[in-house]
């Protein structure tokens, strides 16, 4: 028996059984716009009686996607003003982020970045590795390379040891981070060697730290609570990020499943991310007053460990803020249950 593969046109997810043979023509319209990938672990945590099932949700093309709605723009938080040399975005005095690689194992249907991973354009080359590189070294004045994409796990483990032997070799440098979606979206891939590979070199005075974008509960599977376990065992930091999506996770019983469940899993909730404005994703963003209202609800609930910072990236790229809620405001503050209580500051 052949090993089961990624599903990568509306072909092969009818075939699977994941999406119906009527909507093959919208769905084949869609793939040629945006990449499409379906790992089996996510496959394996469908749950095709469910029409709203959320795991479906985030991966399965959809005809809403052919509909852009006010405000959309292919690159929605100005990527491209920001980046001095291929590879790099520059947006913040003392950190920038590196893009080595824009594949990723799976295509999730709201990606801000949905117009250019995924889209043919390989990973950087060594000669535009070393110019990035160049980049950091000349600029004492960063301290942080956040490694993202796509997905620089897609990578493998011996070009990550050896990009980070190279960020190491920075002397000003304190902290690497990598994103990855590759702990719940390919967990075998999270082998004890890529573990291995994202340790800091023996001697370094860099942190290595690693965020998983997780945004169900569901997606914690077995396999991926066993790969976050191999990272968490390699001594790697661990955080989330999570995307705020209509019919996945807009639900306050969901979110905190989610939190306690990452808390459970050693990986502390970082960013709970407002949907950006990405082409032909409008079905999945909720209102900024809704996303409020359920860090309100949460704030009551949870642990203070478990509590995500509710995070916009202001359109063009002027920088991710918190949008709230406030509770303080001058002459009042405002407690869990929403009782006011006079406090001056
Ligand atoms: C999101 C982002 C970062 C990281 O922001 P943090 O708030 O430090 O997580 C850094 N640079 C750019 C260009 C970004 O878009
Ligand atoms: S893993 Fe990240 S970069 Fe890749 S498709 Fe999903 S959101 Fe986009």
């Amino acid at each position: 028996m052949s090993r089961p593969t990624t599903l990568r046109s509306a072909g092969d997810l009818i075939a699977a059984g994941l999406i119906d043979a009527a909507d093959a023509a919208a769905i084949q319209q869609v793939a040629a716009r945006y990449a499409v990938a379906v790992t089996p672990a996510v496959a394996g945590l469908m749950d095709a009686a469910d029409p709203d099932d959320p795991i479906a949700r985030q991966y399965l093309p959809s005809p809403a996607e052919l509909t852009s709605t006010a405000g959309e723009r292919n690159d929605p938080i100005g990527d491209a003003a920001h980046s001095p040399v291929k590879g790099v975005v520059h947006r913040y005095p003392d950190r920038v982020l590196l893009t080595p690689v824009l594949a990723c194992p799976v295509y999730c249907r709201f990606c801000f970045r949905r117009a250019r991973v995924g889209q043919g354009e390989s990973a950087l080359s060594e000669a535009e590795i070393e110019a990035a590189l160049g980049y950091v070294s000349a600029r004492p004045e960063l301290r942080e390379v956040i490694v993202t994409g796509g997905d620089p796990l897609m990578l493998g483990a011996p070009r990550i040891a050896a990009l980070l032997a190279r960020l190491s070799a920075i002397p000003h440098l304190e902290v690497a981070r990598f994103h990855s979606r590759i702990p719940v979206a390919d967990p075998d891939r999270i082998t004890e060697a890529m573990a291995a590979a994202l340790r800091p070199p023996p001697g370094a005075a860099l942190a290595v730290w690693l965020a998983v974008h997780v945004n169900h509960p569901r997606e914690l599977s077995a396999p991926a609570r066993a790969a976050i376990a191999r990272l968490a065992d390699a001594g790697l930091p661990l955080v989330s990020q999570t995307v705020l999506l209509k019919g996945v996770n807009d639900s306050v019983g969901v979110l905190e499943d989610l939190m306690r469940a990452l808390v459970r899993n050693r990986i502390r909730p970082y960013y709970l991310h407002h949907p950006d404005l990405a082409p032909g994703t409008g079905h999945f963003r909720p209102t900024v007053a809704e996303g409020r209202h359920l860090m309100r609800q949460l704030r009551g609930r949870l642990s203070g460990l478990a509590q995500p910072t509710y995070v916009l990236d202001i359109p063009g790229g002027l920088g991710k803020v918190p949008v709230g809620p406030d509770y303080w405001d001058g002459d009042g503050v405002t407690d869990s249950r929403g009782r006011r209580h006079p406090y001056r500051g």
